[in-house]
Parts: structure tokens; sequence; C-alpha cells
């Protein structure tokens, strides 16, 4: 389903006599944003063309599949959501042909008004194929009674509450925009008179193409065939609320995120922590990979050594056969494994970047301590995760949050940690900038941007399609 798990990579490209390839080279680069389905969608002139497959980039396309992909414009979208049947009725990018010619539509994010627009547009008439938020973009820029497409997109929106990074490629040209508050990121380069917008920096750089600046919040672009681009519509002064998330775990540490490196972000995360929680060790590592800057940080900030403790298979799919025999952590194990020789004996400090249910850092201290270790330090580069995220990362519902349920001591006996610190809000803002312009709902229940009643409920927007009446 849509609903509040979805995490996204999208990428834009105009100008290049082969859009759809420049288009799946970004996708590879935003892979880890979503490896459930992805998909092309590129036109020629007034003709569009699509694919759209399941799994990772290099399952869904090939070379025969990108030359049925023609034209000099492209938007690409790589989709992850954990919950619901992953299904390729729910694959991006959406394309419909109205009567103003094609509309393709990329969304990285989540909507909090999606049941009641979608409510307001199935009255009207509108028939849904998907259970996605984004389809609602879709009924909405085709229902604008303005001929102007510009201002039926603008008016659209205008209508839309929540997080969202949206590509929206027409005969007339791609749009890219951010919501008010900014949560999600997107970034515009350029290679030549060719144009790239994509969820990161890291994506630009694949293409050759150089950074020009990040989109603002509440920005809306224009960009031609030609490559000019015309903002239709500046930031506003709207309160930002970036997705602190993003610095913390999502994006690549090669990317250039909200105005600052990733890896400069989290070796500022891990030098807070390893200020905040000193503890006397041998070697300080990583959770890999996403935690290896953070890591390196504490490593800095502490002089302890960085070592390679753990190294992870990174050929292990999203869903894997359990083998038949009882092999205890199995899911864990098939994707760390310690490196006994540098454990063996040691006080080791474990750095990961955030703890959501705990499953994995018990399994790890447990490897570790059989690999010798002689004491687990666990440090956790973020503020305990408290809160289901409704903005467009995977956080899960309290229920399954086990910090919403137990104090960090009682985390500690639980994990086998014999310490563990989580970084504080106060270190977090000092590694990242203010707190006035982040969203950290996950960690703090601060939603800055209103829920719309039900939207707890998990499977609220999926049962709406077969339970809503006019
Ligand atoms: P858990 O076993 O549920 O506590 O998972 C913790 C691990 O999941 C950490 O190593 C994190 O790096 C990683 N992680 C954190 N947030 C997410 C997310 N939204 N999606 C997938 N993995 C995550």
């Amino acid at each position: 389903m849509s609903g509040p798990r979805e995490e996204c990579g999208i990428v834009g490209v105009m100008g290049p006599e082969r859009a759809a390839e420049w288009a799946y080279l970004g996708l590879y680069a935003l892979q880890h944003r979503g490896q459930e389905s992805s998909g092309i969608v590129s036109a020629d002139g007034a003709r569009s063309y699509a694919h759209r497959g399941m799994g990772l980039v290099s399952d869904v396309f090939d070379e025969e599949i990108l030359t049925g992909l023609p034209g000099a414009a492209a938007i690409g979208h790589n989709r992850y959501s954990t919950t619901g049947s992953p299904t390729l009725a729910n694959a991006q990018p959406i394309l419909v042909n109205y009567r103003d010619g094609f509309l393709a539509v990329a969304h990285n994010g989540n909507l909090v008004n999606a049941r009641t627009l979608r409510r307001r547009l199935e009255r009207k008439g509108s028939i849904f194929q998907s259970t996605m938020d984004t389809e609602v973009v879709v009924h909405l820029i085709a229902a604008e009674r303005d001929p102007s497409r510009d201002r039926a997109v603008l008016e659209t929106l205008d209508q839309l509450k929540g997080a969202y990074s949206l590509l929206i490629l027409t005969p007339d040209g791609l749009y890219a925009a951010r919501d008010a508050h900014g949560f999600r990121p997107l970034s515009l380069g350029r290679r030549g008179d060719a144009v790239v917008v994509a969820s990161e920096s890291c994506a630009l750089d694949l293409l050759g193409a150089e950074l020009e600046r990040e989109l603002g919040p509440g920005e809306v672009l224009k960009i031609q065939a030609d490559g000019s681009s015309e903002v239709l519509r500046a930031s506003p002064a709207e309160a930002e609320c970036l997705c602190v998330f993003e610095q913390i775990y999502f994006a690549r540490p090669d990317s250039t995120l909200f105005g600052m490196g990733v890896d400069v972000a989290r070796r500022r995360l891990g030098r807070e922590l390893a200020r905040e929680h000193p503890a006397d060790a041998d070697c300080v590592f990583a959770v890999p990979d996403s935690s290896t800057s953070a890591a390196l940080g504490s490593s800095e900030g502490s002089g302890i050594p960085f070592e390679l403790g753990l190294i992870r298979n990174h050929y292990v799919g999203r869903t894997f056969i359990q083998p038949g025999q009882e092999v205890r952590d199995f899911r864990v194990k098939v994707k760390y494994n310690p490196v006994s020789s540098v454990i063996r004996g040691k006080r080791v400090v474990v750095v990961d970047d955030s703890i959501v249910r705990g499953t994995t850092s018990k399994a790890l201290v447990g490897l570790v301590r059989e690999a010798g270790a002689a004491e687990v330090h666990l440090r956790v580069a973020s503020p305990p995760l408290r809160h289901p995220c409704y903005y467009g990362i995977d956080i899960p519902n309290r229920d399954e949050l086990i910090a919403a349920n137990m104090s960090v001591p009682e985390i500690a006996r639980f994990v086998g940690a014999d310490s563990l610190g989580y970084l504080s809000f106060e270190g977090l803002y000092r590694a990242v900038g203010s707190r006035d312009q982040h969203c950290d709902a996950c960690m703090s229940g601060n939603y800055r941007v209103p829920l719309e009643p039900g939207i707890e409920e998990k499977t609220a927007f999926e049962t709406l399609s077969l339970s809503s009446a006019p």
C-alpha cells in the first residue's frame, strides 16, 4: 500500500538525445532509496513511453527496454514500501493520457491529506487504479479547468499537504517541485545544455552533471526542452521541515543534502556521540554501511582506533529464502559477519545510526560477543525513535518501536550491551544545524504539518478504495 510507508528516489532528465539512459543511471545511484520497483517514462515530443517492473533497477531494465524508451525527456522512480503486497499497479512513474496529452508523475514523500482529496475526486467520478496517494496528483491536474498547464500544476500543488518532492512530465516540459516545508530533498544539476533533477546529488555525480543548487522548499521549477528553466514559484517564507532522518540514515554519504555533505553531517554526529557517551574501549566500528561515517566521527572524537569489525554482505536482497535448518538470528547473520581477529578479547564500541525495533542490535551484540568481545558498548547516532513517520520514511507504529516501549537501560538489557548511549537532540542539532529548520517527528512526536484523522491506521488509504461510497 501507500500511506505512511513510502521511501523513494526520483530523477528527471531534460535535453540529452537518449534521456531514458540518463534516468536509468540516475536510478542506479538512487537504488538505496527504494528497491521494490523501478520505472521510467520518456517522451519524444508529444509521444510518451513507459516501462515499470518489480525489483532492482538492474532487474527491471536492459538494453532492449531502454531502446524502447526514446526521447530527450524522461523521469524515473525507485519505490520501496514495506507494508501491503508490493504490486506493479503501485509502481511509478504514473502515466496517463488525457485531453491535454500525456501526464507522468514521480513522487517521493507522503501526502497527509490524500484520503480527503481522493474521496472528493471519487465523488466527482474519478476512478482510481492504484492505492498510491500519488495518483491524486494526476487526477487533480487532469480535473483542472484552467487551460494553462502551468496554472493547473500550481493549483494542484496548492491542494497537497504533507511531504513531497515531485517530478511531472508533460509535452510542455518537466515540472519539478518541493513541498512548502521541504521535507524531502531535490537537487538540480546541469551537464552542458542537459538538465537533471534528482533526489540526491550522488545521481548527478554519476551523470557528470554539476550540482547547481537544491530546489528550495515550496519552489516549483519548469524545465523546457531546450534546457532553459523558469521558476514558476519561488520558496515562500514558510517554516522549513527538512527531514533530519535523511541526514542520519537515509541519504548516501557522498550526497549533499540540505546544504551540507551527508558524510560531514554524520561524522559530526559521531563526534557528538563520542563526547556525550565516552567509553573505555580498544576499538570503534560501524554497522555498515549507513553508520560508517558516524563511526569514523566517533573514532576521530574519542581517539579510539576505527576498525572494520563487521562485514556486510551486499548481495542479500530484501527477501531471501530462510533455509530449513534452525540458525538463530539468521536474518542478521546473513547480512553481517564479525571479524574475529579485530574483536577477540577487545572492548568494542559499536556505532549504529538508529535503532528501530531493536532486533538488529540484539542479534549484532550477540554475534560480536560470540566473536569474543570482552565488552560491547552500543552507541546510536540519533535520539530514540519513538513515533511513526507520516512524511515518507518507513518508521513503524509505536507498538513496534522499541524506544516507545522501553527505557534506555531496559533497551541496553534487551540487546545485551554493557552500555548503551543515544545521541541527544542538542548533540544532533549541534551536528546538522538548527532544530527550527528540521522535522524530527519520529523522535519527538512533533508533527509540524497536521495529520488528517485516521492516518494512524496502517491500511487507511488502501481500505478507502474498497469502502468509499459516494
Ligand atoms: P531494527 O532491527 O528494526 O532496530 O533495525 C535497525 C537497523 O535498521 C539500523 O541498523 C538502521 O540502520 C536500519 N534502519 C533504520 N531506519 C530504517 C528504515 N527506515 N528502513 C530500513 N532500515 C532502517
